[in-house]
């Protein structure tokens, strides 16, 4: 078997702001992304249960002066994963390489990947529920020992390869933790939840980004902004941008209650942050399926979209609003589901228009 020759161990041991690089910023981000972006765990608002356990593990390891153990984000889009992982990073003073799990195919482009990062490196993973299973399995090791036995050529030539690899850290954001294996997610040293944020946190991140984009903004403004950007600081940037196009051209540039209202509005979501979608989805289980038991695969089909999507994107928001539940049989529309449009219920067998 054959021994790749590995990298110096923290030959030199990373110490509290000094000598050594910054993380890079190479997220798939767009550029307004990246204006908005925090880049410290000062500057990142909320999910105060996870940036504790984050901060303890990134004080310890700096003091040992070795990297980060592994670490599994996991929680609807649009929280703060990505951020948390160049948080992390920049933290540690370590680069971060970001790739997706579809993207990675084959256990040779894993291979590439892990033998080109620096010891005490980040490796972020998004997706990783949709890491190909053959892939995953060279995880472990990886993960685990530092090392990657695998096979090249193929018939009677094939022989095994053993790559030692750098101390690195693997971060893995999911958005479906439950889609992830026992062997996999075993072997993350923390796993930690990212939950919805509430109106007083996405007040501050709306104040905030309005500060860095220089857009003016009234109190009432923020709020009604915050009020319907369904807990998630990425919807809460991107209704900024439309609003403060909208403000421009028909506010002289500043964003009062009304203002965003009316903007909101040409965007039709709701005052409660419930978009098109979510409002398709609550019609098609009143209209077509008496309220339910339905399942998601069925209303996917009804309303167009991937169940996939309905299941990371929609589905968590109404469910942690109250708007539908999820039983064994499928999911049910409560009354606040019927009366979101519209509907005065009446038992869960049929809904009246109000
Ligand atoms: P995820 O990876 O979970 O889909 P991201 O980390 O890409 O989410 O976050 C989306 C955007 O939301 C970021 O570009 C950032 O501007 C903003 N954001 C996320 N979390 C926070 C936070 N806690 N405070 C301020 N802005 C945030």
């Amino acid at each position: 078997m054959a021994e790749a020759k590995t990298k110096n161990p923290f030959s030199n041991p990373p110490m509290a702001g000094v000598g050594f690089l910054r993380s890079t910023l190479t997220a798939p981000a767009t550029g307004t992304d990246l204006a908005l972006r925090p880049l410290a765990f000062t500057d990142f608002a909320g999910q105060s249960k996870t940036v504790e356990r984050l901060k303890v593990m990134v004080g310890a390891a700096m003091h040992r002066g070795e990297a980060l153990n592994h670490i599994l984000l996991s929680g609807p889009p649009g929280l703060g994963k990505t951020t948390l992982a160049f948080i992390l990073g920049a933290e540690m003073g370590r680069n971060v390489r970001v790739t997706s799990g579809p993207v990675i195919e084959k256990a040779g482009d894993l291979a590439g990947l892990l033998t080109s990062l620096e010891e005490g490196d980040l490796l972020f993973i998004d997706e990783i529920h949709r890491l190909p299973k053959t892939v995953e399995e060279y995880l472990y090791s990886a993960m685990e020992d530092y090392r990657l036995d695998i096979m090249i050529d193929q018939g009677p030539n094939a022989r095994s390869v053993r790559l030692s690899l750098p101390k690195f850290t693997l971060v893995g954001a999911t958005t479906r933790a439950g889609l992830l294996t026992a062997p996999l997610r075993s072997r993350f040293t923390l796993q930690t939840r990212l939950d919805y944020y509430d109106a007083a946190t996405l007040l501050g991140i709306v104040r905030r980004s309005c500060h860095l984009l220089k857009v003016e903004l009234d109190d009432d403004g923020a709020r009604e902004i915050a009020t319907r950007a369904r807990g998630t600081p990425r919807i809460a940037n991107n209704l900024i941008y439309f609003i403060r196009d909208y403000a421009q051209e028909k506010a002289q540039g500043r964003i009062t209650r009304p203002v965003a209202a009316a903007a909101l509005e040409m965007l039709e979501i709701d005052v409660r942050g419930l978009d098109e979608m979510d409002k398709r989805i609550l019609r098609v289980m009143a209209e077509h399926y008496a309220g339910g038991p339905v399942g998601m695969n069925t209303i996917a089909v009804a309303v167009g979209e991937e169940a996939d999507t309905l299941e990371e994107v929609h589905e968590p928001f109404l469910i942690m609003e109250g708007y539908l539940q999820r039983t064994p049989q499928g999911r049910v529309l409560t009354a606040k589901g019927y009366q979101a449009i519209g509907f005065r219920p009446l038992g869960r067998a049929q809904g009246e228009l109000l």
